[in-house]
């Protein structure tokens, strides 16, 4: 009766990170990558620790990383945020999540959340006694039905929950859909959760839409960013939320007696990493060739597939090759073909089953050769 979340259990990533390591399987599960940091980084953040950046940062984080953060956000969409007001240092995009959604989501509250979801939204929803009210994208691009879309909101939206690029399906949002929220949620006072911690890694000359380039959004956002999906460091744990003055003091109180301040030497470190733009918009380039070179080579494979808009994760199809579940398929490869995937029911209404794995990848070449001599014998 203690519980307040009654329902969760151990995430998919836990689950299949345990399995893939004791079956020492090649691991394209949980999205991290697996070659080395730019070692200027590294530099970057034992300089910062030898001068002595080792104490409490500011709450907020400390300026000038929140300046350059401002610059950059300006310069890709057009929106000046106030490095003072409308910026804040967190740890992690789910850290920023939990924490946006615990400021503003109150007992009874609907947040919309479109499946299928990455796994932090619904449980921080729960704990803040939100009601989840689920929308299901359909169709092999994942295609949001603006008409149903308008059908979930109600006198009780409080707020809305978006991801482009979208993990686990690797869809992006287009301006027609983000034209589209800003004109069902005008006149409202609801508010939009956008997380958009794969800004960086779109492909094939497609762009990313920022909630940050439409006014109508962004005066009602709050954006979520991670430095651990941009500079290959997901164990650092770094990233922030952009929002404005009135949504960013109510997050502060909430992050100011919950965390307070965040990794002082790394902010260090990346405010003057971030200030070369050509650290982050290669990124695209770089995961692309990565993509290419894995669906060239699982192309003879017997799973199906539509290449990745954005994100480091490619969804296939198996249903050519087997019925079953695919959690228990995606366990089997596991165990048979020393192969790891993230099977995606686990993210979907009611467990929908689309016969559907995810595969990581942010790998080396070698990697991902490995892992497509595999797949392409299942
Ligand atoms: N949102 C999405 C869609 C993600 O894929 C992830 C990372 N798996 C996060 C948020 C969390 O980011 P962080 O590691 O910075 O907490
Ligand atoms: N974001 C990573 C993924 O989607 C996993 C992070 C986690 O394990 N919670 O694979």
């Amino acid at each position: 009766p203690y519980s307040k979340l009654p329902e969760a259990v151990p995430s998919i990533f836990t689950t299949i990170g345990k399995l893939a390591r004791e079956q020492r399987a090649l691991n394209l599960s949980q999205g991290f990558p697996n070659f080395p940091v730019d070692p200027k980084l590294i530099d970057l953040v034992e300089k910062a620790m030898r001068e002595g950046y080792n104490q409490y940062a500011p709450m907020e984080g400390i300026y000038s990383l929140r300046e350059v953060i401002s610059n950059k956000i300006s310069s890709l969409y057009g929106k000046q945020y106030h490095p003072d007001k409308e910026l804040t240092m967190v740890a992690g995009a789910t850290q920023g999540i939990y924490t946006a959604i615990t400021a503003v989501v109150h007992e009874g509250d609907e947040v919309i959340v479109l499946k299928p979801a990455y796994d932090c939204y619904e449980p921080a929803i729960a704990i803040n006694g939100g009601v989840p009210v689920f929308v299901q994208m359909k169709g092999i691009d994942f295609k949001i039905d603006w008409d149903e879309f308008r059908a979930a909101v109600s006198s009780k939206t409080r707020l809305v929950i978006i991801n482009t690029p979208h993990n686990p399906t690797g869809s992006i949002l287009s301006a027609e859909d983000m034209t589209e929220l800003e004109s069902i949620l005008r006149d409202t006072n609801i508010m939009v959760l956008s997380d958009e911690v794969y800004e960086h890694m779109v492909f094939d000359e497609e762009k990313h839409e920022s909630v940050s380039k439409y006014p109508g959004l962004s005066e009602r956002s709050f954006v979520m960013a991670s430095f651990g999906k941009t500079f290959h460091v997901t164990g650092w744990k770094m990233g922030y939320c952009a929002a404005p003055e009135s949504l960013m003091k109510e997050f502060r109180k909430v992050h100011e007696y919950n965390v307070y301040a965040i990794n002082h030497p790394i902010q260090k470190a990346l405010a003057s990493y971030l200030s070369e733009e050509s650290n982050y918009l290669q990124l695209s380039s770089f995961l692309q060739q990565k993509r290419d070179l894995f669906i060239k080579a699982i192309s003879p494979s017997r799973f199906s597939f539509t290449p990745a808009k954005g994100t480091y994760f490619q969804l296939v199809n198996y249903s050519a090759i087997s019925d079953e579940k695919d959690v228990l398929f995606a366990k089997r490869l596991i165990r048979e073909k020393g192969i790891a995937s993230i099977p995606i029911s686990v993210f979907n209404v009611d467990q929908l089953d689309q016969k559907q794995l995810r595969f990581c990848f942010a790998k080396t070449d070698e990697t991902l050769l490995k892992a497509a001599e595999i797949i392409i014998k299942i």
